[in-house]
Protein backbone atom coordinates (compact mmCIF):
# COMPACT_ATOMS: atom_id res chain seq x y z
CA UNK A 1 0.00 0.00 0.00
CA UNK A 2 1.06 3.72 -0.98
CA UNK A 3 2.29 5.99 1.77
CA UNK A 4 -0.76 8.83 2.42
CA UNK A 5 1.09 11.93 2.05
CA UNK A 6 -1.07 13.74 4.68
CA UNK A 7 -1.13 17.63 2.88
CA UNK A 8 -3.14 18.89 6.22
CA UNK A 9 0.32 18.00 8.66
CA UNK A 10 2.31 19.76 5.73
CA UNK A 11 0.10 22.81 5.28
CA UNK A 12 -0.16 22.87 9.62
CA UNK A 13 4.21 23.12 9.22
CA UNK A 14 3.97 25.53 6.84
CA UNK A 15 1.66 27.57 8.44
CA UNK A 16 3.75 27.34 12.00
CA UNK A 17 6.52 28.37 10.36
CA UNK A 18 4.76 31.63 8.57
CA UNK A 19 3.07 33.04 11.95
CA UNK A 20 6.81 32.57 13.43
CA UNK A 21 8.38 34.61 10.81
CA UNK A 22 5.26 36.81 10.98
CA UNK A 23 6.07 37.24 14.90
CA UNK A 24 9.08 38.33 14.10
CA UNK A 25 8.29 40.61 11.48
CA UNK A 26 6.02 42.68 13.78
CA UNK A 27 8.73 42.59 16.55
CA UNK A 28 11.72 43.64 14.98
CA UNK A 29 10.34 45.54 12.08
CA UNK A 30 7.03 46.56 13.03
CA UNK A 31 5.78 45.02 9.74
CA UNK A 32 1.98 43.34 9.33
CA UNK A 33 1.63 41.54 6.28
CA UNK A 34 -1.50 42.17 4.91
CA UNK A 35 -3.65 40.29 2.09
CA UNK A 36 -6.79 41.86 0.28
CA UNK A 37 -8.73 39.10 -1.14
CA UNK A 38 -11.48 40.33 -3.29
CA UNK A 39 -14.69 38.47 -4.03
CA UNK A 40 -17.10 39.39 -6.72
CA UNK A 41 -20.54 37.86 -7.04
CA UNK A 42 -21.77 34.84 -4.64
CA UNK A 43 -20.45 31.82 -5.63
CA UNK A 44 -20.70 29.48 -2.98
CA UNK A 45 -17.22 27.68 -3.22
CA UNK A 46 -15.56 30.80 -3.63
CA UNK A 47 -17.53 32.00 -0.51
CA UNK A 48 -16.29 28.87 1.24
CA UNK A 49 -12.67 29.51 0.21
CA UNK A 50 -12.49 33.61 0.71
CA UNK A 51 -13.72 32.72 4.20
CA UNK A 52 -11.03 29.49 4.90
CA UNK A 53 -8.43 32.35 3.77
CA UNK A 54 -9.33 35.01 5.74
CA UNK A 55 -9.97 32.67 8.85
CA UNK A 56 -6.36 31.64 8.42
CA UNK A 57 -4.61 34.89 7.52
CA UNK A 58 -5.57 35.78 11.17
CA UNK A 59 -4.33 32.91 12.49
CA UNK A 60 -1.38 33.12 11.73
CA UNK A 61 -1.13 37.43 12.83
CA UNK A 62 -1.44 38.77 9.43
CA UNK A 63 -4.17 41.81 8.53
CA UNK A 64 -6.92 40.20 6.22
CA UNK A 65 -8.86 42.73 4.34
CA UNK A 66 -11.89 41.20 2.50
CA UNK A 67 -13.62 43.52 -0.12
CA UNK A 68 -17.21 41.66 -1.00
CA UNK A 69 -18.34 43.29 -4.63
CA UNK A 70 -21.80 42.64 -6.34
CA UNK A 71 -22.41 39.99 -9.03
CA UNK A 72 -23.25 43.19 -11.38
CA UNK A 73 -19.62 44.66 -10.62
CA UNK A 74 -18.06 46.45 -13.71
CA UNK A 75 -14.75 46.15 -15.00
CA UNK A 76 -13.63 49.45 -14.18
CA UNK A 77 -15.14 49.51 -10.74
CA UNK A 78 -12.96 46.32 -9.89
CA UNK A 79 -9.83 47.87 -11.99
CA UNK A 80 -10.71 51.30 -9.61
CA UNK A 81 -10.49 48.80 -6.44
CA UNK A 82 -7.28 47.07 -7.62
CA UNK A 83 -5.44 50.55 -8.15
CA UNK A 84 -6.65 51.62 -4.73
CA UNK A 85 -4.97 48.52 -3.05
CA UNK A 86 -1.88 48.58 -5.17
CA UNK A 87 -1.36 51.72 -3.65
CA UNK A 88 -2.19 50.87 0.10
CA UNK A 89 0.75 50.16 1.69
CA UNK A 90 -1.19 48.38 4.28
CA UNK A 91 -1.67 45.55 1.54
CA UNK A 92 1.24 43.08 0.53
CA UNK A 93 -0.60 40.44 -1.40
CA UNK A 94 -4.10 41.05 -3.81
CA UNK A 95 -6.15 37.98 -4.45
CA UNK A 96 -8.66 38.56 -6.63
CA UNK A 97 -11.20 35.33 -6.37
CA UNK A 98 -11.44 33.59 -9.28
CA UNK A 99 -13.92 32.85 -11.47
CA UNK A 100 -15.07 36.18 -12.02
CA UNK A 101 -18.33 37.45 -13.75
CA UNK A 102 -18.59 37.17 -17.43
CA UNK A 103 -18.89 41.10 -17.82
CA UNK A 104 -15.14 40.78 -16.46
CA UNK A 105 -12.51 40.49 -18.03
CA UNK A 106 -10.38 38.29 -15.63
CA UNK A 107 -7.00 38.68 -17.74
CA UNK A 108 -6.95 42.69 -17.20
CA UNK A 109 -7.92 42.52 -13.69
CA UNK A 110 -4.75 40.06 -13.25
CA UNK A 111 -2.20 42.19 -15.44
CA UNK A 112 -3.67 45.42 -13.39
CA UNK A 113 -2.64 44.09 -9.99
CA UNK A 114 1.04 45.15 -9.11
CA UNK A 115 3.14 42.09 -9.92
CA UNK A 116 4.52 42.34 -6.24
CA UNK A 117 1.44 42.17 -4.71
CA UNK A 118 0.37 38.77 -6.83
CA UNK A 119 0.44 36.52 -4.64
CA UNK A 120 -1.31 34.20 -6.71
CA UNK A 121 1.47 34.36 -9.03
CA UNK A 122 -0.79 34.92 -12.33
CA UNK A 123 0.57 38.42 -14.04
CA UNK A 124 2.09 38.33 -16.61
CA UNK A 125 5.56 39.39 -15.23
CA UNK A 126 5.41 36.36 -12.56
CA UNK A 127 4.18 34.13 -14.96
CA UNK A 128 7.11 35.00 -17.27
CA UNK A 129 9.81 34.94 -14.25
CA UNK A 130 8.74 31.57 -13.54
CA UNK A 131 9.05 30.05 -17.25
CA UNK A 132 12.60 31.91 -17.55
CA UNK A 133 14.15 30.05 -14.64
CA UNK A 134 13.93 33.28 -11.84
CA UNK A 135 10.85 32.51 -10.23
CA UNK A 136 9.40 35.27 -8.06
CA UNK A 137 5.88 35.13 -6.67
CA UNK A 138 4.54 31.29 -7.56
CA UNK A 139 1.11 29.99 -8.01
CA UNK A 140 0.14 28.42 -4.84
CA UNK A 141 -1.13 25.47 -5.68
CA UNK A 142 2.04 24.11 -8.01
CA UNK A 143 3.97 25.40 -4.93
CA UNK A 144 2.44 23.51 -2.28
CA UNK A 145 2.33 19.84 -4.54
CA UNK A 146 6.36 21.15 -4.68
CA UNK A 147 6.66 21.01 -1.23
CA UNK A 148 4.62 17.88 -0.90
CA UNK A 149 6.58 16.16 -3.04
CA UNK A 150 10.13 17.83 -1.66
CA UNK A 151 8.80 16.30 1.67
CA UNK A 152 7.72 12.80 0.19
CA UNK A 153 11.04 11.96 -2.15
CA UNK A 154 14.57 11.93 -1.12
CA UNK A 155 15.73 13.46 -4.73
CA UNK A 156 13.54 14.75 -7.72
CA UNK A 157 16.41 15.49 -10.67
CA UNK A 158 16.31 12.84 -13.00
CA UNK A 159 12.77 11.65 -12.29
CA UNK A 160 10.30 11.56 -15.34
CA UNK A 161 7.41 13.45 -14.31
CA UNK A 162 3.88 13.68 -16.06
CA UNK A 163 1.51 16.70 -15.83
CA UNK A 164 -2.05 15.96 -16.51
CA UNK A 165 -3.63 19.08 -17.54
CA UNK A 166 -1.95 22.34 -18.91
CA UNK A 167 -3.98 25.22 -17.16
CA UNK A 168 -2.36 28.29 -16.35
CA UNK A 169 -2.82 28.11 -13.22
CA UNK A 170 -1.79 24.94 -12.35
CA UNK A 171 -0.38 22.41 -15.51
CA UNK A 172 1.68 24.87 -16.59
CA UNK A 173 3.88 26.34 -13.64
CA UNK A 174 4.14 23.02 -12.32
CA UNK A 175 5.87 21.88 -15.54
CA UNK A 176 7.77 25.00 -14.63
CA UNK A 177 8.53 23.91 -11.35
CA UNK A 178 9.35 20.67 -12.29
CA UNK A 179 11.69 21.32 -15.16
CA UNK A 180 13.74 23.98 -12.10
CA UNK A 181 13.91 20.67 -10.19
CA UNK A 182 15.25 18.88 -13.16
CA UNK A 183 12.73 16.54 -13.70
CA UNK A 184 12.02 15.04 -17.26
CA UNK A 185 8.60 16.94 -17.73
CA UNK A 186 5.80 15.66 -20.14
CA UNK A 187 2.87 17.68 -19.94
CA UNK A 188 -0.70 15.55 -20.84
CA UNK A 189 -4.11 17.01 -21.87
CA UNK A 190 -7.37 15.76 -23.56
CA UNK A 191 -5.67 15.72 -26.61
CA UNK A 192 -2.80 13.37 -25.80
CA UNK A 193 -2.55 9.88 -27.40
CA UNK A 194 -2.69 7.08 -25.03
CA UNK A 195 -2.90 8.82 -21.86
CA UNK A 196 -2.31 5.63 -19.30
CA UNK A 197 0.64 4.43 -21.57
CA UNK A 198 1.90 8.31 -21.07
CA UNK A 199 1.33 7.94 -17.14
CA UNK A 200 2.86 4.49 -16.44
CA UNK A 201 6.08 5.91 -17.61
CA UNK A 202 5.98 8.35 -14.43
CA UNK A 203 7.95 8.50 -11.87
CA UNK A 204 6.20 11.79 -10.53
CA UNK A 205 2.57 12.01 -11.27
CA UNK A 206 0.29 15.15 -11.39
CA UNK A 207 -3.05 14.54 -11.73
CA UNK A 208 -4.63 18.66 -12.42
CA UNK A 209 -7.76 17.52 -14.98
CA UNK A 210 -11.27 18.19 -13.00
CA UNK A 211 -12.20 14.23 -14.23
CA UNK A 212 -13.48 12.88 -10.85
CA UNK A 213 -11.13 9.60 -10.61
CA UNK A 214 -10.29 9.63 -13.89
CA UNK A 215 -6.59 8.07 -13.01
CA UNK A 216 -6.55 4.25 -11.97
CA UNK A 217 -4.36 1.88 -10.86
CA UNK A 218 -3.36 0.31 -13.87
CA UNK A 219 -2.12 3.99 -14.88
CA UNK A 220 0.29 3.82 -12.57
CA UNK A 221 4.03 2.58 -12.34
CA UNK A 222 4.69 0.76 -9.19
CA UNK A 223 6.19 2.85 -6.89
CA UNK A 224 5.35 6.20 -7.93
CA UNK A 225 4.12 9.82 -6.14
CA UNK A 226 0.82 10.66 -7.38
CA UNK A 227 -0.25 14.28 -6.25
CA UNK A 228 -3.99 14.83 -6.62
CA UNK A 229 -4.75 18.28 -7.47
CA UNK A 230 -8.28 17.49 -8.52
CA UNK A 231 -11.19 18.38 -6.27
CA UNK A 232 -14.15 16.95 -7.78
CA UNK A 233 -18.11 16.81 -5.95
CA UNK A 234 -19.90 13.52 -6.91
CA UNK A 235 -23.21 11.66 -5.81
CA UNK A 236 -22.67 9.52 -3.71
CA UNK A 237 -25.55 6.08 -3.74
CA UNK A 238 -26.84 7.62 -0.54
CA UNK A 239 -27.95 10.45 -2.26
CA UNK A 240 -25.67 12.85 -0.51
CA UNK A 241 -22.28 14.06 -2.51
CA UNK A 242 -18.36 13.62 -1.43
CA UNK A 243 -15.53 15.22 -2.80
CA UNK A 244 -13.38 13.22 -4.72
CA UNK A 245 -9.64 13.55 -6.85
CA UNK A 246 -8.96 13.02 -10.49
CA UNK A 247 -7.44 9.67 -8.83
CA UNK A 248 -8.84 6.80 -8.25
CA UNK A 249 -7.67 6.84 -4.71
CA UNK A 250 -8.46 3.22 -3.95
CA UNK A 251 -6.87 1.62 -7.21
CA UNK A 252 -4.00 3.81 -7.02
CA UNK A 253 -3.27 3.38 -3.54
CA UNK A 254 -2.38 -0.36 -4.43
CA UNK A 255 0.24 0.84 -6.51
CA UNK A 256 2.18 3.76 -6.00
CA UNK A 257 4.96 4.36 -3.53
CA UNK A 258 2.43 7.82 -2.10
CA UNK A 259 -0.09 9.40 -3.15
CA UNK A 260 -2.14 12.29 -2.15
CA UNK A 261 -5.98 11.94 -0.53
CA UNK A 262 -8.38 14.49 -1.75
CA UNK A 263 -9.78 15.69 0.32
CA UNK A 264 -6.57 16.66 2.82
CA UNK A 265 -3.63 16.38 0.63
CA UNK A 266 -3.15 19.44 -2.01
CA UNK A 267 -6.12 21.81 -0.97
CA UNK A 268 -4.72 22.56 2.74
CA UNK A 269 -1.82 23.54 1.30
CA UNK A 270 -2.96 25.86 -1.37
CA UNK A 271 -3.85 28.60 1.34
CA UNK A 272 -0.55 27.66 3.52
CA UNK A 273 1.16 28.67 0.43
CA UNK A 274 -0.59 32.15 -0.20
CA UNK A 275 0.21 32.86 3.42
CA UNK A 276 3.79 32.21 2.72
CA UNK A 277 3.48 34.34 -0.50
CA UNK A 278 2.21 36.99 1.24
CA UNK A 279 4.48 36.94 3.46
CA UNK A 280 7.83 36.90 0.70
CA UNK A 281 6.13 39.65 -0.51
CA UNK A 282 5.89 42.08 2.15
CA UNK A 283 9.61 40.75 3.39
CA UNK A 284 10.64 42.20 -0.35
CA UNK A 285 8.42 45.36 -0.22
CA UNK A 286 10.55 46.63 3.15
CA UNK A 287 13.57 45.50 1.43
CA UNK A 288 14.35 42.80 4.07
CA UNK A 289 15.92 39.25 3.54
CA UNK A 290 12.87 36.24 2.98
CA UNK A 291 13.75 32.18 3.31
CA UNK A 292 10.24 29.65 4.50
P1 LIG B 1 -8.86 23.41 -16.19
O1 LIG B 1 -8.45 24.80 -16.44
O2 LIG B 1 -10.25 22.97 -16.52
O3 LIG B 1 -7.83 22.46 -16.96
C1 LIG B 1 -8.06 21.07 -17.03
C2 LIG B 1 -6.98 20.45 -17.88
O4 LIG B 1 -7.24 19.06 -17.93
C3 LIG B 1 -6.95 20.96 -19.32
O5 LIG B 1 -5.63 21.19 -19.71
C4 LIG B 1 -7.59 19.83 -20.12
O6 LIG B 1 -7.02 19.64 -21.41
C5 LIG B 1 -7.20 18.63 -19.28
N1 LIG B 1 -8.17 17.54 -19.50
C6 LIG B 1 -9.51 17.61 -19.45
N2 LIG B 1 -10.04 16.40 -19.72
C7 LIG B 1 -9.02 15.57 -19.97
C8 LIG B 1 -8.93 14.20 -20.32
N3 LIG B 1 -10.03 13.44 -20.45
N4 LIG B 1 -7.72 13.68 -20.50
C9 LIG B 1 -6.61 14.43 -20.36
N5 LIG B 1 -6.63 15.74 -20.02
C10 LIG B 1 -7.83 16.30 -19.83
O7 LIG B 1 -8.66 22.98 -14.67
P2 LIG B 1 -7.65 23.54 -13.54
O8 LIG B 1 -8.05 24.89 -13.12
O9 LIG B 1 -6.24 23.29 -13.94
O10 LIG B 1 -8.02 22.54 -12.36
C11 LIG B 1 -7.89 21.16 -12.46
C12 LIG B 1 -8.49 20.49 -11.23
O11 LIG B 1 -7.78 20.93 -10.09
C13 LIG B 1 -9.95 20.84 -10.97
O12 LIG B 1 -10.58 19.72 -10.39
C14 LIG B 1 -9.86 21.97 -9.95
O13 LIG B 1 -11.02 22.04 -9.12
C15 LIG B 1 -8.68 21.53 -9.15
N6 LIG B 1 -7.94 22.60 -8.47
C16 LIG B 1 -7.60 22.37 -7.17
C17 LIG B 1 -6.86 23.30 -6.48
C18 LIG B 1 -6.46 23.02 -5.08
O14 LIG B 1 -6.17 23.92 -4.32
N7 LIG B 1 -6.38 21.74 -4.70
C19 LIG B 1 -6.50 24.50 -7.10
C20 LIG B 1 -6.84 24.71 -8.44
C21 LIG B 1 -7.56 23.73 -9.12
P3 LIG B 1 -7.20 20.70 -22.61
O15 LIG B 1 -6.27 21.83 -22.28
O16 LIG B 1 -6.78 19.94 -23.80
O17 LIG B 1 -8.63 21.11 -22.59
Amino acid sequence: MAGIIDGKVFAAELRARVANVVSGLKSSHGLVPGIAVVLVGEDPASEVYVRNKGKQTVEVGMASFEHRLPDKTTEDDLLALIEQLNGDPAVHGILVQLPLPAQIDAHAVINAIDPAKDVDGFHLSNVGLLATGRPRLVPCTPLGCMILLQQTMENLSGKQAVVVGRSNIVGKPMASLLLAAHCTVTIAHSRTQDLPGVCRDADILIAAVGRPQMITGDWIKPGAVAIDVGINRIDTQEGKTRLVGDVDFDSVSKVAGAVTPVPGGVGPMTIACLLRNTVQAACSASSLPFSM
